[in-house]
């Protein structure tokens, strides 16, 4: 591999994602402000000017930050790698740590260094998005206190599941042959198959607190809806999602027959018994269309040519080069390409994440067809209208940013697929 044209094609990449996001941005800003005065035509009767107009800011404030944020962290990728900032740390944390305690901990030092300096230099707009957009628009819940306590929960949590985590993948790079990468694959694999098992039952219930649903009704309501749907689950749940934040969810996790349905607080709250039924029922649809596991068969098939593609450049040494690193001469450089890959695959993906967001767009149009079969549709489009308003999302976005980004299609057009479109919806609403 030559060094000098993934130099380049790195930079480009970079430079080009950059361009095109500043220009979707724009293109989405000016369509919403476009369309702050009023409320599109076919929603005039049913939401307010007043939602409509704080969704617009809200659309356009979180733009705002998110420009500085994407600017910010291609400066930061560039210093990173054609700057020679990794090959600095790189060459100091080697020098510290490699002669006293050996290759393994340098690699795991070095990973561990390159991560807290990245969270750290995120962490300004980390702490901007969530004390001063989110709390502008009322949606922030959490305190400064309960903050840090998250953080520090995380990072414990990272530091016992990632260290063994990485230093069995480091290891397998070293010790596996040239086949390392299926194997590590493999690790990795079993190891998120695990986390899905674990997380809702081990996981969750650190950071948040689960109750069984006690609203009797509802719950004969949900169970009944399960039933005409053919499924079982262990359990309806309540979490308490105002801790951090008003916007509402709910989700439907696990395996088998240790499926539970988690509500959150805000979602009971906000919607009436038929809304969240409707709602429930369009969760069950992405299961009953088996959303998720194709989804997942999709990103372990992914990471798997990752995986393959990574084994390849490893070995090459214009990879290191051309990304900013003279590989180590004596010491292992299998952290080194992992950082590295790390950085340059995002550069490069950007310009197929449009196949996804599309796919998953398909997806929800999927489960609002099941829900509208197995609930009432009037109850599905009140229930939307009323998290799309909570969670200030635009009515009128930008079709081709929409294209790009949206992981859900936007309101009107759910709404318009759902059958009930423009007056007529109105009308059942009324
Ligand atoms: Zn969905």
């Amino acid at each position: 591999m030559n060094p000098v044209v993934l130099s380049l094609a790195f930079a480009a990449a970079v430079l080009a994602s950059l361009l095109v996001k500043f220009w979707l941005a724009t293109r989405q800003m000016r369509h919403v402000a476009g369309h702050r005065g009023a409320v599109p035509a076919a929603f005039a009767s049913i939401v307010a000017l007043e939602a409509h107009q704080k969704a617009a800011d809200y659309t356009l404030a979180k733009l705002r930050t998110d420009i500085v944020g994407e600017a910010f962290g291609s400066a930061v990728l560039i210093a990173w790698t054609l700057l020679g900032g990794l090959a600095w740390l790189n060459t100091h944390v080697r020098e510290l740590v490699e002669p006293r305690w050996g290759g393994m901990a340098y690699q795991l030092v070095l990973i561990g260094t390159f991560m807290l300096v990245g969270a750290l230099l995120e962490l300004p707009f980390e702490l901007h998005r969530t004390f001063r957009l989110e709390q502008r628009f009322g949606f922030n819940k959490m305190t400064p206190a309960l903050y840090v306590a998250d953080m520090l929960k995380s990072l414990l949590l990272g530091l016992a599941i990632g260290t063994p985590l990485l230093a069995l993948v480091l290891w397998l790079m070293q010790a596996a042959g040239s086949l390392w990468w299926l194997w590590a694959w493999g690790a990795l694999t079993a190891f998120q198959l695990l986390a899905m098992v674990i997380y809702p039952t081990l996981i969750a219930p650190l950071f948040n607190k689960f109750e069984p649903l006690a609203d009797e009704t509802l719950v004969r309501r949900v169970e009944s809806l399960m039933q005409r749907c053919g499924f079982r689950a262990s359990g309806f749940f309540v979490m308490d999602g105002s801790r951090r934040s008003a916007h509402a969810n709910a989700y439907f996790t696990g395996f088998g027959s240790g499926k539970r349905v988690v509500f959150f607080d805000t979602l009971l709250q906000r919607l009436s018994g038929d809304e969240v039924e409707a709602v429930l029922a369009h969760e069950l649809g992405h299961f009953a269309h088996r959303h998720i596991v194709k989804r997942m068969v999709m990103m372990l098939a992914f990471s798997l040519a990752g995986f393959a593609l990574l084994g390849w450049l490893a070995t090459q040494p214009g990879f290191y080069l051309g990304l900013g690193v003279i590989p180590n001469a004596l010491a292992s450089n299998n952290a080194l390409a992992l950082l590295l890959f790390l950085m340059a695959i995002p550069a490069f993906m950007f310009f197929i994440s449009p196949v996804f967001a599309s796919l998953s767009r398909r997806d929800e149009f999927q489960a609002d067809a099941y829900a509208r079969s197995k609930a009432d549709a009037a109850d599905l489009v009140r229930a939307l209208l009323k998290l799309y308003e909570d969670n200030a999302s635009t009515l009128t976005p930008d079709p081709l940013y929409v294209r790009f980004y949206y992981s859900h299609p936007p309101a009107s057009a759910r709404i318009e697929a759902l059958g009930l479109p423009g007056a007529h919806a109105a009308g059942a609403l009324a």
